[in-house]
């Protein structure tokens, strides 16, 4: 039995993975401050032998050194929708930074891999279409999304040098907009924003004019691909992009979204955010080859499921 560790483990991501590697029958100490994370989201593995939970911050040692005989780390400690990232920037950056060292660190000591939840927001806006790992990208270094850009750019940068200074065993998965079960109604991101509105009769709010793109893959296709990446080939560290290559615009989702509620709801239009990116999809070539993984729920199938989901959540939030 692997002892393994999921820092951000109360979080939509992270929830999602330690539920996966409980039933494959691991021991798994999540590990998260409850920032964006979630008691609700683990409270059906509190009951497990084999999950434990703690409360603590990834910025502050003294929490994580508790911590001991561990195989693997996973890393999926920051905050990730805009909205949330953006409430406190400085301390997303320090989240991002202060988080891997003192989870690289840590994985030394345990002579643990360690597996870094790195993100499509590395390519910025990007002018290659689509993005591949190559692609060195297009990140505004002082804008209100840089915060969250630049910290993962470190954190990257901070598992190779880790790994060429300290033979660090890393893995890098570059996640691209992911949705599903355990999202926060109040996430703030563009595929629960929708849904809830929609679910409430709410007008649906498009920022800009709707024609930026984005690729969603359902979250259960991505845990694969990140527990596939934790367990390749030791000497393949990525990055490596996981998402789903079907490319939708904003107004596309809206009304998909309208269409599989049967909502009254209407688009009205705000002002874009800045440093917006216009366009993004995966290329996931690398992702076929290393790891035989590719995505299989397409995204009606995922926004169905999503929207019995967050139907629940909603009554729930009456109670
Ligand atoms: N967006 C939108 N309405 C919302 C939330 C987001 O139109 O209520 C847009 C946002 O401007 C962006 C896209 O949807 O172009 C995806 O936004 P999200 O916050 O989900 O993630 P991002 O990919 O920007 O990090």
């Amino acid at each position: 039995m692997k002892r393994i560790l999921v820092a951000g483990g109360a979080g939509f991501l992270g929830s999602n993975l330690c539920k996966k590697l409980v039933e494959c029958g691991d021991y798994v100490i999540c590990f998260d401050n409850l920032y964006t994370g979630r008691r609700k989201n683990i409270r059906c593995l509190l009951k497990e032998e084999n999950f434990e939970f703690i409360e603590g911050d990834v910025t502050k040692k003294e929490d994580l050194f508790k911590i001991k005989d561990i195989d693997q780390i996973y890393n999926a400690a920051c905050p990730a929708s805009p909205y949330a990232y953006q409430k406190s920037p400085t301390y997303t950056t320090k989240v991002c930074v202060i988080g891997i060292i003192n989870l690289l660190e840590l994985a030394l000591k345990n002579d643990a891999t360690i597996l870094q939840f790195s993100t499509s927001e590395v390519y910025g806006d990007p002018c290659v279409h689509p993005q591949i790992e190559t692609y060195k990208g297009n990140v505004n270094p002082i804008g209100v999304r840089s915060c969250y850009d630049e910290g993962k750019r470190v954190a990257e940068s901070l598992m190779f040098d880790y790994n060429r200074e300290f033979n660090a065993k890393i893995k890098i998965i570059r996640i691209f907009n992911t949705y599903g079960i355990n999202m926060d109604i109040n996430d703030g991101r563009v595929v629960s924003n929708f849904i809830v509105e929609a679910l409430l009769n709410k007008n649906i709010t498009i920022f800009g004019d709707g024609k930026q793109t984005r690729s969603f893959c359902y979250v259960s296709d991505l845990i694969d691909g990140i527990i596939c990446m934790m367990n390749s080939d030791a000497n393949f560290y990525g990055p490596v992009n996981l998402g789903n290559p079907g490319e939708f615009t904003m107004l596309e989702l809206a009304e998909k979204v309208i269409k599989l509620t049967n909502s009254k709801s209407k688009i009205i239009y705000r002002e874009l955010p800045g440093d917006d990116p216009a366009k993004r999809k995966p290329d996931i070539s690398l992702a076929k080859e290393k790891l035989n993984w590719e995505p299989v729920i397409d995204l009606d199938e995922g926004l169905k499921i999503s929207i019995e989901y967050f139907k629940n959540e909603l009554v729930d939030r009456k109670i």
